[in-house]
């Protein structure tokens, strides 16, 4: 089967490529390994509105100023599909006053303009998407896995679904293709250099500890220069009377994320506090570092991720199944929205991260507990491994060309993009990078 452009994946930067292409008389067809389309969209869906959240306008040779011009037209996308019309983070006042909290304790508040989609009803939206692209003639190949990539003259894909062929090829594997992509690009001698990679944990708290500043900003990012070796650390996707989820990677090992859904809510918020670690020589494959990492902890917890009750991490205690409900402890007072027994298992997490971690994490949440007391409460949870693999980054062009001649990546799986709008910022400036050229 042949095409003008194939897009591998079909998240957000596939989206807004095909979107940004479909009145161009072009042939496009969309492959997707899973069975439902849109990547990441479908997890929670909370759009951040601020430049400086979800992309790095440095990587991508933007200014704020387009950077924002791009947002409006992705957030009116979502909102001409039927996003919920509510956004938060508009209360100027109290968030300046927030953000002087923050500075008095040692910490940054980067505030966002958001909308929250949730999971249950961003189906409905990507189902909406998907129904508008396929009007314009774009296809959708579901359940079609790329295994290989080719070039001749032409892109050949090597698919569990056959051959497929095209002129142009924009390749956005999100988080979970991005190890794939990796080892395509060594094959295909595409460039690419090792970015930071953010190893952490997710909290899970009580909503009404967290309420405070929720409430103001609906995904506050918080972010510490830690005191023992000024590495950076923030809080990233809160998810407010969400619930903690996990995210196998491939059969390899099992993360742990969050989502929150907009029609029914748990009595607690998570949210992750991320460590980036840059490493230089001899040693600086962070994919691989993290990788490592995630199997350690999996392995600790007997292929399992780990959960910690806050009040053993900080006592220096492995946390137990047979203590995990002390009352004399006041551990009862929270309740896992994940199943203890059977999706995670109790644990020491200071076993498996190593100690430079631990102590910018401890740091982080000492500086966040006075920001936001309770965040330190004994009978909080700890889980992890919490990685986010957007260490890979691809040598391109301002159009996310590579040097493999109309080969373009982009998204969180090419280190371009930290999330969502970040995303679909990339499908706008690749469908550019097309159209210049036809
Ligand atoms: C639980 C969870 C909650 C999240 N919540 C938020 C949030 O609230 N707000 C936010 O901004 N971001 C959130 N994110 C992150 C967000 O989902 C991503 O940043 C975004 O989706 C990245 O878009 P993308 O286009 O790069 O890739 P993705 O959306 O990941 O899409 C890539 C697609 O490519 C497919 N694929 C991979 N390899 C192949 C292959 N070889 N052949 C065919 N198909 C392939 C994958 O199956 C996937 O569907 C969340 C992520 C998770 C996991």
């Amino acid at each position: 089967m042949k095409y003008d452009v194939i897009i591998i994946g079909s998240g957000p930067t596939a989206l807004w490529t095909a979107f940004n292409l479909q009145k161009e008389n072009l042939s496009i067809a969309i492959l997707e390994k899973n069975t439902f389309s849109s990547g990441g969209l479908v997890n929670d869906c909370k759009l951040n509105l601020n430049p400086e959240i979800c992309m790095d306008i440095d990587e991508l040779k933007i200014t704020i100023k387009e950077a924002e011009k791009y947002i409006r037209e992705i957030d009116n996308k979502f909102l001409e599909h039927g996003a919920d019309k509510t956004l938060y983070g508009t209360n100027e006042e109290e968030i300046k006053k927030w953000q002087i909290r923050a500075e008095r304790c040692g910490a940054k508040l980067i505030s966002s303009k958001q909308r929250h989609i949730g999971t249950d009803m961003s189906i409905k939206l990507i189902q909406s998407f998907k129904k508008e692209l396929e009007k314009n003639k774009v296809k959708f190949f579901l359940n079609t896995e790329v295994k290989e990539i080719e070039k001749n003259k032409e892109f050949k894909l090597k698919t569990n679904k056959g051959d497929f062929y095209s002129k142009y090829l924009v390749v956005a594997p999100g988080r979970s293709g991005a190890y794939w992509l990796r080892n395509q690009a060594k094959k295909q001698r595409i460039d690419y250099k090792w970015g930071p990679i953010d190893v952490g944990v997710r909290i899970e708290l009580p909503s009404e500890i967290y309420d405070p500043i929720t409430d103001i900003v609906y995904d506050p990012k918080f972010i510490f220069l830690t005191k023992h070796h000024g590495d950076k650390v923030r809080t990233f996707c809160t998810n407010k009377h969400g619930k903690v989820r996990l995210e196998p990677k491939n059969g390899d090992f099992i993360l742990v994320n969050g989502d929150a859904l907009k029609n029914h809510k748990t009595m607690n918020t998570n949210f992750a506090i991320l460590n980036t670690i840059n490493l230089t020589e001899p040693y600086a494959d962070t994919t691989e570092y993290g990788r490592d990492i995630a199997k350690e902890v999996n392995r600790l917890g007997g292929g399992k991720p780990i959960v910690q009750r806050m009040g053993d991490f900080l006592d220096g205690r492995r946390s137990k199944l047979k203590t995990f409900f002390s009352k004399e402890k006041n551990y009862h007072l929270v309740k896992p929205t994940i199943d203890i027994k059977k999706q995670v298992v109790p644990g020491d997490i200071s076993m498996a991260y190593p100690g430079r971690i631990v102590n910018n994490l401890y740091d982080s949440l000492v500086i966040l507990d006075k920001i936001v007391p309770g965040v330190l409460h004994s009978s909080n949870l700890i889980y992890a491994p919490e990685i986010k693999f957007y260490d890979t980054k691809y040598i391109t062009d301002k159009y996310l060309e590579t040097n493999l001649d109309n080969l373009f990546v982009g998204g969180d799986g090419a280190g371009k993009s930290r999330g969502i709008t970040g995303a679909a910022l990339n499908g706008i400036l690749i469908a550019k990078g097309i159209k210049n050229k036809l």
